[in-house]
């Protein structure tokens, strides 16, 4: 692990293992099961799991499900399939932080017994009253010097069903004074007469979050707890929990920055309201970054395990641009997939010199830049299918497509020169005559002349017709997420286009979740949701264009 420069994380494990303050590294990924994950997590998930390998170690995987209110089982097995997907291995540490709920009652008994924790009977508008503000300390509460033995038996009354929601908390003692607020006695337990997806009706008071974390990582032995940046200030608690709960070897928390992605929405409560609304597909719709959206657009692990990389590790907030995370994918993807061709917006050509019922099969590389991947035969025949956009009538400057009197190579076949068009009453082109020239077929060594375009195209006679989905931003860029009057957000129409496409007969057999290039409209995968076998669904996951630059 030396010579390579280490991240902030690295560097504080690294010295923790010098010192010997930890003999070994565990990490965790701790979701809350409310929703489904999303890109942001994925970068969570990755560092987590990845300096526990580094370290030689161990990653929990732990659902932290200590508020009944939102939390559904079904989050959770969209979570764990999320988390799997990723390549994060948890092996047989599969936990919840509600297995967990009597240790965390008996800590806070211990905290009671201490002197250390008090039940009290402020309402919520008054605790609040009471706590200060950034520039006046808070106030004690009328309730903070009751008993031991008072306290013991309030709380074990909480628990026992005996109070109505919010009449009673259980609060820390610590010092209402702190400069840091979350130390001014912050409540620990709350009543709430729920029930919880795991537990059922066995609780009716419930940890929060800032008590139950600490707790859940040093009942696992996690050395390390890796949160985001907003928890930074909480982490004088978090040391307060461990502490006085007494567990050796007590975790350290470090916070890291959120990974954020300009102009995209991740946040629960928008997709959820664009799921309800039918906005969207669900939540794994393809253009959202999901986890799921993002593999049912055709994102791989791995383009997500380098757009993380990239994005690195770092204590101070920054935004990734999404040509980042399509760069990765292209990277990803480009060596490993054929290139096949597909025509998005047909235009009929047609050899006049080509023999009616030929067809020949001729070879094509499925990838120029690597050779591994083999070839094919693909049908050619004298009527084909060109993309519209590859003919001109009248050609504009340094157009080396198609045009009246112009030669240019069918990727794969021959020469192709065009001599005529036929229009319909509208003038619109709606086929292009041509002749070909034998002695050019590709791979045949013809050098005799050179040509300045090559086009793609598919036999009309065995293409066959498929739907292809193209994707842009759900959010209008130029307007950005949010709208400053109502908060709602800005939705570009059209985000989604359903094309007619025409593919090579190959393609007719792919399975969901195949990927491929399609020669010069972009890298496509075939929809887990809606194709059937025989009729593919292609999904555009990224285009060829790119203005993305590595940073150096
Ligand atoms: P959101 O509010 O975006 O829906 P969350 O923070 O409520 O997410 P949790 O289930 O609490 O979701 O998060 C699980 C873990 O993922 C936490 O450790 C959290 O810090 C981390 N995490 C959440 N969002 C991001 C992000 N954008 N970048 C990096 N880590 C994140
Ligand atoms: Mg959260």
């Amino acid at each position: 692990m030396e010579g390579e420069s280490r991240n902030f994380i690295e560097q504080i494990i690294d010295k923790d293992l010098a010192e010997g303050r930890f003999d070994h590294v565990q990490t965790r990924f701790p979701p809350e099961p409310n929703g489904y994950l999303h890109i942001g997590h994925a970068k969570s998930i990755l560092l987590n799991y990845g300096l526990a390998q580094q370290y030689h170690g161990k990653f929990n995987m732990r659902f932290d499900d200590t508020n009944p209110t939102k939390e559904k089982s079904e989050f959770v097995e969209s979570i764990k399939q999320d988390v799997a997907w990723l390549g994060a291995d948890w092996e047989d540490r599969l936990f919840f932080a509600s297995d967990y709920f009597q240790i965390m009652y008996d800590c806070a008994e211990k905290l009671i017994m201490k002197g250390k924790a008090f039940v009290c009977d402020l309402t919520a508008e008054q605790i609040r009253e009471y706590r200060g503000t950034l520039t006046e300390p808070g106030k004690n509460s009328p309730y903070r010097d009751r008993s031991v033995e008072e306290n013991l038996k309030l709380f074990r009354e909480m628990r026992d069903g005996k109070y109505e929601d919010g009449t009673k908390v259980l609060r820390a003692k610590i010092d209402m004074a702190s400069p840091n607020i979350n130390m001014r006695d912050p409540v620990i337990y709350r009543v709430a007469h729920m029930t919880h997806h795991n537990t059922g009706d066995a609780w009716c008071i419930y940890p929060m979050y800032d008590f139950a974390h600490p707790i859940e990582d040093a009942v696992e032995h996690i050395t390390h707890s890796i949160c985001t940046l907003e928890f930074e200030d909480h982490r004088p608690l978090y040391d307060w929990v461990v502490q006085e709960c007494e567990f050796v070897q007590p975790p350290k928390q470090i916070e890291f920055a959120k990974l954020y992605l300009n102009n995209v929405v991740t946040g629960k409560r928008y997709i959820k309201k664009l799921v309800e609304e039918g906005i969207v597909d669900g939540w794994d719709d393809p253009r959202l970054v999901s986890i799921s959206g993002l593999r049912r657009r055709g994102y791989t692990p791995e383009a997500i395990k380098m757009f993380v990389e990239l994005a690195g590790v770092s204590k101070s907030n920054s935004i990734c641009e999404m040509a980042m995370l399509e760069y990765c994918i292209r990277e990803d993807l480009k060596l490993k997939k054929p290139r096949m061709m597909a025509v998005l917006n047909p235009l009929k050509l047609v050899i006049d010199n080509y023999p009616e019922d030929q067809v020949e099969y001729l070879d094509a590389p499925n990838n120029l830049e690597n050779p591994e991947l083999g070839s094919r035969q693909l049908p050619f025949c004298k009527e084909l299918y060109i993309e519209q956009e590859d003919f001109m009538e009248v050609p504009i400057k340094k157009y080396f497509r198609l045009f009246p009197g112009n030669e240019v190579r069918l990727m794969n076949a021959y020469f192709v020169k065009c001599t005529d068009v036929v229009k319909d009453e509208a003038g619109n082109v709606i086929e292009v005559h041509c002749t070909y020239d034998p002695e050019t077929k590709s791979g045949s060594g013809f050098e005799g002349r050179k040509v300045k375009g090559t086009i793609h195209w598919v036999s009309a006679r065995h293409a066959v017709p498929v739907e292809v989905r193209l994707y842009e931003n759900i959010i209008d860029e130029e307007k950005g997420v949010y709208n400053k009057e109502d908060g709602s957000l800005n939705l570009k129409p059209n985000s989604l286009i359903v094309a007619k496409g025409l593919v090579e007969p190959d393609l007719a057999k792919a399975e969901a979740g195949e990927k491929f290039q399609f020669v010069r409209n972009g890298f496509f995968c075939v929809d887990t949701k809606d194709s059937e076998p025989g009729k593919p669904v292609f999904n555009r996951i990224v285009s060829l264009k790119s203005s993305f630059k590595l940073p150096k």
